[in-house]
């Protein structure tokens, strides 16, 4: 008789979660809004849509590979040679290119936690191992014990700045003595999801630290602040030889011809997406301010969301916010992520979160 048996998986595969992502907001009917993907609450802005009217009579084609167009927008936008510039899947894509590019079985990857969950996820279907470094007390990076837990295995260290999900920043200084300590084989990689939210100069543009790092490389988004989430694309800025390990591993023709066309209306709409990030930081400030005269510790955010640390309290406060209508993200037992969104939005969040401390 015939055994039937499944095909042979990666044992490196066994327990690794599935990403799973924010809660959508359909159930609670028309007052549900999601506050739980750090999503822009705008749509697309001026020229994405004509343009992607335009892409929609070429679906039948395959797309630029080598995004010519959008790597060379980048380039004169970023000041920075168009071999140094490799783009993917949205930046989890890329992150996930840049584990492939340097870790295998036996190598260790280094990250804060908590930090972005895709970080383990991508670090072990590599068959990598990760190394997590707790937060300190102001759930900002450890970077004196990350570059304290670089031993000869590891390959790649993921610094998330801002933090996802604590919103807190990595300053200049300890960044630049943290580089400093870190070999130079080993890749540190800025993840700057969240850039231009950023109002602290204390904070760097990662860009400035590549340039003469060889082992530094800056992974951006047009997800967050571009509000392209839907189309993903991503990028990073490497040098050579990281740059080419990255189009290497490049899913082919991973970047739809839509999601380049966008990428590259949006960064043509600077002016507009000033404005918007403008008044999201201007949102961003109304809520701390507001959670914080509420009685709430809320870590300084320099990001488009706010954390509450929550505790065993973290799902109970999650449920009762989705029956007011906002959908935030629960991290169980840890605390919960709330994306700055529409100004109504943000609203019902307060006045759900000002109940909620009032029965604490
Ligand atoms: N990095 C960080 C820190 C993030 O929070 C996210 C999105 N949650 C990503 C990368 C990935 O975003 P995307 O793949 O949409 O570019």
């Amino acid at each position: 008789s015939v055994t039937e048996k499944s095909p042979k998986l990666r044992a490196a595969l066994d327990g690794i979660p599935t990403y799973k992502p924010g809660k959508p907001a359909a159930a609670g009917g028309p007052l549900a809004f999601k506050l739980s993907s750090n999503e822009n609450p705008y749509p697309p802005l001026a020229g994405v849509l004509e343009t992607a009217a335009n892409a929609a009579a070429s679906f039948n084609r395959y797309p630029d590979l080598a995004c010519t167009a959008l790597i060379a927008e980048l380039a004169s936008r970023f000041d920075v040679p168009l071999e140094h510039l490799a783009t993917g899947t949205g930046s989890v894509g890329v992150a996930q290119q840049l584990v492939q590019s340097t870790a295998g079985p036996g190598d260790e990857v280094i990250y804060a936690w908590r930090s972005f969950e895709a970080y383990p996820i991508i670090t072990q279907i590599a068959g990598a191992t990760s190394v997590r470094v707790p937060l300190n007390d102001a759930e900002e990076h450890d970077l004196e014990a990350m570059a304290d837990a670089i031993t000869d295995r590891t390959r790649l260290i993921f610094v998330c700045n801002p933090n996802n999900p604590t919103s807190t920043v990595v300053r200049r200084e300890a960044l630049e003595r943290f580089l400093d300590r870190v070999p130079s084989d080993v890749l540190v990689v800025l993840d700057e999801a969240y850039i231009e939210f950023i109002r602290d100069e204390r904070v760097p543009n990662g860009i400035d630290l590549y340039r003469d790092r060889p082992n530094v490389c800056v992974l951006r988004t047009f997800s967050k602040a571009y509000g392209l989430a839907g189309l993903r694309v991503g990028f990073a800025i490497a040098h050579e030889p990281v740059a080419a390990a990255l189009r290497k591993t490049a899913v082919p023709f991973g970047v739809s011809q839509l999601a380049q066309d966008a990428a590259v209306a949006s960064l043509r709409s600077e002016d507009a997406l000033r404005e918007r990030v403008d008044a999201l930081v201007t949102e961003r400030g109304r809520v701390w301010d507001a959670l914080t005269a509420q009685g709430w510790t809320v870590p300084d955010s320099q990001a488009n969301f706010v954390w509450l640390r929550l505790g065993e309290r973290t799902a109970d406060f999650a449920a009762v916010c989705e029956t007011a209508g906002v959908v935030v993200r629960p991290f169980p037992g840890e605390g919960v992520r709330v994306t700055i969104g529409e100004r109504e939005a943000n609203e019902i969040f307060l006045r759900t979160a000002e109940e909620y401390r009032k029965e604490l």
